[in-house]
């Protein structure tokens, strides 16, 4: 497994470049490689609510073109200082699996059997600063019997050209298994390992159903090549638990084992739904800025809208899920506006991105049906924004961006007719008042115990009714059915 790394000198000076080696017996990696000259070297110390991922790179060290090794001094977890400039460089990182289990979808690790790798925290951040429009060669050294399998172009065996070094995630490990198919233009693979309680040819078929689903709300696809990578936690966890996060076109999930294919499927298709959706928005979209309160919030119900059109979810489990969102909701009461909580997602304004969010959308392609007698929904703001500013492929680092907010919050205005539903429920801080908000659409609120409940009513008219089976009712569904 000593396999010589010295391809990396031969590279230009302009081209960034790593070799990744996996050492077979320990949780850790050894990346060499070349990125424009520098003698301060910083790494990523903190993603989401993780903290302290620089303390992971040792040995840190720079080779100058004359082949003399010189020893940064360490300013910082991650953050190195050299006398003296240098193009190549050498470290180690050590990739236990992170203690808490969550995280994991959103962090390198390796184990015994299989790892992710994600560039964000595996290289410097110069590679993310310094790229210009050119693309990173990334390779992998492995152990036998292990292989990589990513969403990014492959130039030969182990060998990839990445275009953008933050979004870029790898799978690695000695027993992958992948299925690939064609989806309206889109390649599409699935890379897993581990027992599940359903056959890999079952997460793939329902994997199809939900890009093709997403397909009809956006009218294109969003990329060429876009990945899932499926797999167990590598901490133990309870067989309910799932973590999963969307970087550009890979869909990590890491589930835990539930033993029946049904219960097993049903978990599946929540995150498949909800991750798939976000390689549209926030991902082929050409905007910034934490409009987190729609690419999040507006993402769970359009997901729960199609997962109910697909049959996945019940109507009242539909229900269901605007009620426990509603409840959840009102702990963070109505300080901030759904727009002002998007800059505290990570700390304090989760539920608002999330829950209050999804009520709010719900609220907003209930009125959108209604005004338009069902000729409009809320998924004809989404297919706008995709034509309206798309982040063309490569060029999505040099697209012209605007702010997520201004220009969702004008194009929900524009399709509804109005400023007032944005202004209300979006711009400032409110607190809904349920009951009120659905009555006028044959809904009506139950409060037993301390939980909503919402159900039509049992009187609805010709128009309520129409509106209703738009989105998934039928007069036989009565009450929530059990799973
Ligand atoms: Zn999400």
């Amino acid at each position: 497994m000593a396999l010589s790394v010295s391809a990396v000198a031969t590279v230009s000076a302009q081209q960034m470049s790593a070799n990744i080696r996996v050492a077979s017996d320990s949780s850790r990696v050894i990346v060499e490689g070349r990125s424009t000259p520098a003698s301060v070297w910083s790494f990523l110390d903190n993603y989401a609510s993780i903290v302290g991922l620089g303390n992971r790179v040792e040995r840190f060290t720079l080779i100058d073109e004359g082949g003399n090794e010189i020893q940064p001094r360490k300013i910082a977890p991650g953050q190195f200082d050299s006398p003296k400039a240098a193009a190549r460089f050498r470290y180690e990182v050590s990739l236990k699996p992170p203690l808490m289990a969550p995280d994991s979808a959103m962090v390198s690790w390796i184990n015994n059997d299989r790892g992710l790798l994600m560039l964000a925290d595996l290289l410097p951040l110069s590679f993310r600063r310094d790229s210009n429009g050119s693309n990173a060669i990334i390779r992998f050294t492995l152990p036998q019997p292990w292989r990589v399998y990513s969403s990014e172009i492959a130039k030969g065996q182990n060998e990839f050209e990445v275009r953008d070094v933050g979004q870029a995630v790898f799978a690695v490990g000695s027993q992958l298994r992948t299925s690939q198919m064609n989806e309206s233009g889109m390649l599409f693979s699935l890379v897993t390992d581990g027992e599940w309680a359903f056959a890999d040819r079952e997460a793939f078929e329902l994997a199809g159903k939900v890009l093709k689903a997403h397909r009809e709300v956006f009218g294109t696809m969003p990329v060429r090549q876009a990945s899932l990578i499926l797999f167990p936690f590598p901490q133990a966890v309870g067989p309910n638990q799932w973590s999963a996060e969307t970087r550009r076109s890979t869909v990590t999930l890491l589930m835990g084992k539930l033993p029946s294919r049904v219960g097993a499927l049903t978990q599946l298709s929540t995150p498949v739904t909800h991750e798939f959706f976000h390689l549209w928005v926030p991902n082929a979209l050409a905007l910034e800025g934490d409009y987190d309160w729609f690419y999040e919030g507006f993402t769970v119900y359009q997901a729960a809208q199609i997962a109910t059109q697909l049959g996945m979810l019940t109507f009242p489990e539909f229900l269901n899920s605007i009620a426990r969102a509603y409840d959840a909701s009102k702990i963070e009461a109505d300080q901030w506006s759904l727009v002002e909580a998007s800059t505290r997602r990570f700390t304090i304004g989760r539920t608002s991105v999330y829950s209050k969010s999804q009520v709010v959308a719900f609220l907003y392609d209930l009125r959108l049906r209604s005004l338009s007698h069902n000729k409009k929904s809320l998924a004809d703001v989404y297919r706008r924004l995709i034509r309206e500013h798309p982040a063309i492929g490569d060029n999505s680092r040099t697209a012209k961006t605007n702010d997520g907010t201004d220009v969702v919050t004008k194009e929900l205005s524009a399709e509804i007719g109005s400023e007032d539903f944005v202004h209300l429920f979006i711009r400032s801080p409110v607190s809904i008042n349920l009951p009120a908000e659905l009555a006028p659409f044959g809904l009506k609120v139950e409060t037993i115990g301390l939980r909503t409940r919402i159900a039509v009513d049992e009187k609805i008219s010709k128009q309520q009714r129409d509106l209703l089976r738009q989105l998934g009712y039928n007069d036989a569904t009565r009450g929530p059915r059990s799973k």
